[in-house]
């Protein structure tokens, strides 16, 4: 049970909101907004998620940049979970994300002088103080914690909990310390906990039962292990639990993942290592014999070429080894063993895949590929979910009441088939809060990246015209492209024209690195570089560069998934399913993909920049009216005359 809500109304020395016509009586006095203001349709996201959780619905909002999405969604959620015993759980895709929430939730907290506690929660590895845990993979690490907690061998559990599951009083002590500073930042709970030496997930559990809001990764509401145990542990209910969702254009892409699983001959090798090192030599010769069925299952597939596998195709391999559940189960208790002496195992990685192939066939699709890794021949088996409200729909369908919210979320429609939300969801597209002079945004129709138009004539020409942009940007400018192989194509003939210092994007930077390339690409802001990126890589989504960092962002091509077998499975699975497979499985992700690397540029209302598609796709008509109604497109081939123009003013 959560703890009676004891925020009273705001009292009459405070300052009321200016809340506009689109706000009722009811809410002035119920809602907890941390601001004096209000901003203009900001108000109308306030009231439409106020009235969605009212009526316990969904709610799908296409909310850009700098309407103030976080305080409009946490303002009216706590305000009604408070008076009604309910919980709020406010989900990102990105822990950076997490300290805006709190940030909104402490000037909630004092400018209302409320008692209420909140958690910030991200993965339980990413909060584990125990040395070397953070390189294990989840499920490794999740088996490891396990073990380690069962034989009460980790000092920090042991710390805080007593055999009978009852908290310690050391612990107790830890847990009133984080209430008194809550909401705090779970960096911050962290350094506490492990200064006590008492465990940090554990501690934040307890307090999340108290919460009336949990911050946390997407995983702690929509994986479904995950889930049992937190609402379990943090006794909550999803039937009482108003769910937000931050940046919900990424949930189906996180979802797809989270549910997919791989063997391959590289993951079999290390297995048999592993097996070799522990002298199991019955997982051996067990390991050996998958390896064969592998093998066999790709014998007649060329390089570079994937087919679809049939379920039985493979499990009839593991069944002549021997009965298949009894198979899983040793590799499982082989595994289990490792990870006690090592935390890994990959052992373990191939009995649970074994385990999940045998799931259904609906939603899924089963592909077996060969290609070159390093030179080396891969070959890879993998399990690969298509639909992700195979776990959403029924979420949707049994919270108290949610909001899905991104600066990317057109059409609205889409998310509304794809992520399985009742028809009963409103849907809602808001306008951009800043003023459109200070945005120009061209689609140029000169060149294309269309696999069929691919040239070296093509890509030349790409680089003059993105090179004569750059150019004349009186500042930094970022180029993304589709892919690494295509960016370096054109980049040869970038070099020659682009008269600023280049800096280019790397495939898998450390979160070090990125932030270093972006802190020198930053110092340039006056004489102005060019970052050349990638659409899907570390600059395409998530940085802020406001101010005069970046003038100008050129997306080249449009950022489609290579067309391999998944996405032409993807493509038929929705063609099935909703008869827009070409839209929903192809389409429009890479639309997405390109406003969100658009999106990198104009950042507050004062930011001024140029953004520019570069191909003659973006033009057509159907891929055009993709494009949110207020970015006010200009279809041109003039395009050194408008920003020129655009900069002069
Ligand atoms: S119990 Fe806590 S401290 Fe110990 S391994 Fe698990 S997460 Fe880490």
């Amino acid at each position: 049970m959560l703890p009676p809500p004891t925020g009273q109304p705001p009292k009459t020395h405070i300052k009321k909101p200016k809340i506009s016509d689109h706000m009722n009586g009811s809410d002035l006095n119920e809602l907890f907004f941390p601001h004096e203001d209000v901003r203009a349709i900001q108000d109308q996201l306030v009231s439409e998620i106020s009235e969605t959780i009212r009526q316990k619905g969904n709610l799908i909002a296409h909310a850009p940049t700098g309407l103030g999405k976080t305080a409009a969604a946490l303002a009216p959620a706590l305000s009604h979970a408070l008076k009604n015993e309910l919980s709020v759980f406010f989900l990102t895709s990105r822990h950076t994300q997490h300290l805006i929430a709190i940030d909104t939730l402490s000037k909630i907290k004092q400018r209302y002088n409320l008692k209420f506690d909140a958690v910030d929660i991200i993965g339980k590895k990413w909060m584990c103080p125990v040395p070397g845990t953070d390189t294990l993979y989840s499920k490794e690490f999740t088996e490891y914690c396990k073990k380690q907690k069962e034989d009460y061998r980790c000092e920090f559990y042991s710390n805080t909990k007593a055999k009978a599951g009852k908290i310690k009083e050391g612990a107790e002590k830890v847990l009133e310390k984080i209430k008194n500073i809550s909401p705090s930042h779970v960096e911050k709970i962290a350094e506490v906990c492990s200064q006590a030496k008492v465990c940090p997930y554990e501690l934040s559990m307890m307090l999340a039962s108290s919460s009336s809001v949990v911050i946390s990764d997407y995983n702690y509401v929509f994986n479904p292990g995950i889930m049992d145990t937190f609402f379990l542990k943090a006794k909550k209910d999803l039937e009482k639990s108003i769910i937000i969702i931050d940046e919900g254009h990424n949930l189906s892409h996180r979802l797809r993942e989270q549910m997919t699983e791989r063997l391959s001959n590289f993951i079999l090798k290390r297995a048999v290592r592993e097996a070799e090192k522990h002298s199991n030599d019955e997982v051996i010769q067990y390991l050996d014999l998958i390896r064969d069925a592998l093998d066999q299952l790709s014998r007649n597939l060329g390089m570079g070429k994937e087919k679809l596998v049939a379920r039985h195709e493979f499990t009839r391999k593991i069944e002549l080894i021997g009965d298949y559940e009894q198979v899983v189960a040793d590799l499982e208790f082989a595994g289990d063993e490792i990870r006690e002496k090592s935390k890994k195992s990959y052992v373990g990685s191939v009995a649970s895949f074994l385990d999940r192939w045998r799931g259904p066939d609906e939603g899924f699709a089963r592909i077996l590929a060969v290609k070159k890794v390093n030179s080396m021949p891969y070959v890879c088996l993998s399990y690969r979910c298509l639909d992700p409200s195979l776990i959403t729909k029924d979420i949707f369908r049994n919270a108290y009441a949610t909001i899905m919210m991104s600066g990317t979320l057109t059409p609205t429609s889409m998310y509304k088939d794809i992520m399985g939300f009742p028809n009963s969801t409103v849907e809602r597209e808001y306008g951009s809060p800043f003023p459109s002079k200070n945005r120009l945004c061209l689609l140029v129709p000169e060149t294309t990246t269309r696999y069929a138009k691919r040239s070296d004539q093509q890509f030349r020409h790409i680089a003059e015209i993105t090179s004569r942009i750059a150019n004349m940007v009186p500042g930094n400018s970022a180029i993304f492209f589709p892919s690494y192989s295509l960016r370096d194509q054109i980049n040869r003939h970038l070099a020659s024209q682009l008269k600023k210092t280049t800096f280019l994007e790397s495939p898998g930077l450390t979160k070090q690195e990125k932030q270093d390339l972006l802190h020198e690409f930053k110092q340039y802001k006056d004489q102005g570089a060019v970052l050349l990126g990638v659409a899907s890589g570390s600059f395409g989504e998530g940085i802020d560069l406001p101010g005069d960092l970046l003038k100008a962002v050129i997306v080249v091509g449009l950022p489609l998934q290579v067309p391999d077998l998944e996405t032409k499975e993807l493509i038929r699975y929705y063609d099935n399913k909703f008869q827009k497979g070409w839209e929903y499985g192809y389409v429009l992700p890479a639309i997405t993909r390109a406003l969100q690397n658009a999106g990198r540029c104009i950042r507050s209302e004062t930011d001024r920049g140029a953004i520019i598609f570069l191909d003659e796709r973006y033009a057509w008509p159907n891929y055009r009216r993709c494009f949110p109604a207020d970015w006010d497109t200009k279809v041109t081939k003039m395009y050194e005359d408008r920003i020129r123009e655009f900069f002069a003013e």
